[in-house]
């Protein structure tokens, strides 16, 4: 890490975008459009917690598309170039491609969705048509019976194989996977799931299940380690790193030797955070400097008390120039049971 700077100044890079006190620039937007979702996964929305009487937010509460658009154009001038909208379940709130054309409309942003792909034969086609390019969909294993014990709502993997072969259809390219591998509980998918998806030219990422949010029973046993999925794969297909395509991409890149790729997510077990350049803003327009952090500054409430563009960005500034986040770095020394955000609400 660099050495801190003084808090209270905001510096830039020589391009003008902003860094925190690590010299970490502003790239990534993770915007959740809702706290709600059709899942509920063992490792991210446990029943137990998440049931009937469950406090979701209020429709009022939530960003508007417009209020949304406005922020990402903020955040743009900053220096974001990647925005991914993610939630709780994105495709469950009414009108979505709406925002997609709002977004698209800016200009000079790359724009990424995750899904958990219930809904996505429904909705590629309209997605594509609002000018969405890329997907990447949640998929945690091919086998029937562990897919329904993960998403805990008994929801078919076939629905979601098939919302994959519409994304594809559709023109939605690339397709991406994403895998969080839980010891014992779907670590036996990982080797169909990469047979299967190289096979149909389709990269799948494999994530170390992490300690995010208070919820769902976290334990360093259930993790997989990233270095021991690769061993596994590489005794069945041999593989090769891939350099990184730029500064703080996030999934250690391989190659099949005969062709193909695939890529790890070790957030756990190989910290990240010198290279993170990711802010988040929760469906209630809180802004978050980390997946871990326990509180969010209200960027909500200066939208709505008439805040012009000016006040707002002083605001991401302020906020952005004191970020000093680096908690996987510090996992090991965390308290356990600290208070954190959920990853339903904040997005992943
Ligand atoms: N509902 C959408 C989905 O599942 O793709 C988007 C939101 S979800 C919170 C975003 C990503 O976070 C998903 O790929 C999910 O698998 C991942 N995720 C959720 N809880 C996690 C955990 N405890 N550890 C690692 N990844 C997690
Ligand atoms: Fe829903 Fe995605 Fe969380 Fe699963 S991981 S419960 S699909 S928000
Ligand atoms: Fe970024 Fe926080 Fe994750 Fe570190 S722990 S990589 S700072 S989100």
């Amino acid at each position: 890490m660099a050495k801190e700077k003084m808090a209270s100044q905001t510096e830039v890079t020589p391009e003008g975008a902003l860094v925190d006190v690590f010299g970490r620039p502003l790239r990534d937007l993770r915007i959740s459009i809702t706290d709600r979702c059709n899942f509920r996964c063992v490792y991210c929305m446990p029943k137990e917690v998440f049931g009937a009487d469950h406090q979701f937010l209020e429709r009022a509460e939530i960003l508007t598309f417009e209020e949304i658009e406005r922020l990402a154009r903020l955040f743009a001038a900053r220096g974001v170039t990647k925005v991914r909208i993610t939630g709780g379940e994105l495709l469950v709130r009414k009108d979505v491609e709406k925002l997609i054309g709002k977004l698209s409309s800016i200009g000079g942003l790359d724009i990424a969705l995750t899904t958990n792909g219930a809904l996505l034969a429904k909705k590629a086609g309209s997605l594509k048509d609002a000018g969405q390019n890329r997907v990447t969909v949640s998929l945690d294993s091919l086998d029937d019976r562990v897919f329904r014990a993960m998403n805990d709502v008994d929801f078919p993997v076939e629905r979601v194989l098939k919302g994959i072969e519409a994304a594809r259809k559709a023109g939605l390219s690339p397709v991406k996977i994403n895998m969080v591998v839980k010891r014992g509980v779907n670590d036996g998918s990982v080797i169909p799931m990469a047979r299967r998806f190289r096979a149909e030219g389709t990269i799948v990422r494999f994530i170390e299940y992490m300690d995010v949010g208070t919820t769902n029973g976290w334990r360093m046993a259930d993790v997989v380690p990233a270095a021991e999925i690769l061993e596994a794969l590489h005794r069945e297909m041999p593989l090769e790193a891939v350099a990184a395509s730029y500064r703080g991409e996030v999934a250690g890149r391989y190659r099949y030797l005969g062709g193909g790729e695939v890529g790890v997510i070790a957030s756990v077990t190989q910290p990240f955070c010198g290279d993170c350049t990711r802010a988040r803003i929760s469906a209630e327009g809180k802004l978050y400097t980390c997946l871990f952090s326990a509180r969010g500054h209200d960027l909500r409430a200066l939208l709505r008390s008439g805040a012009g563009d000016d006040e707002l960005l002083r605001s991401i500034d302020a906020v952005w120039g004191a970020r000093g986040d680096r908690y996987s770095e510090l996992r090991a020394s965390a308290t356990p049971g600290s208070e954190k955000v959920e990853m339903s609400y904040i997005g992943g």
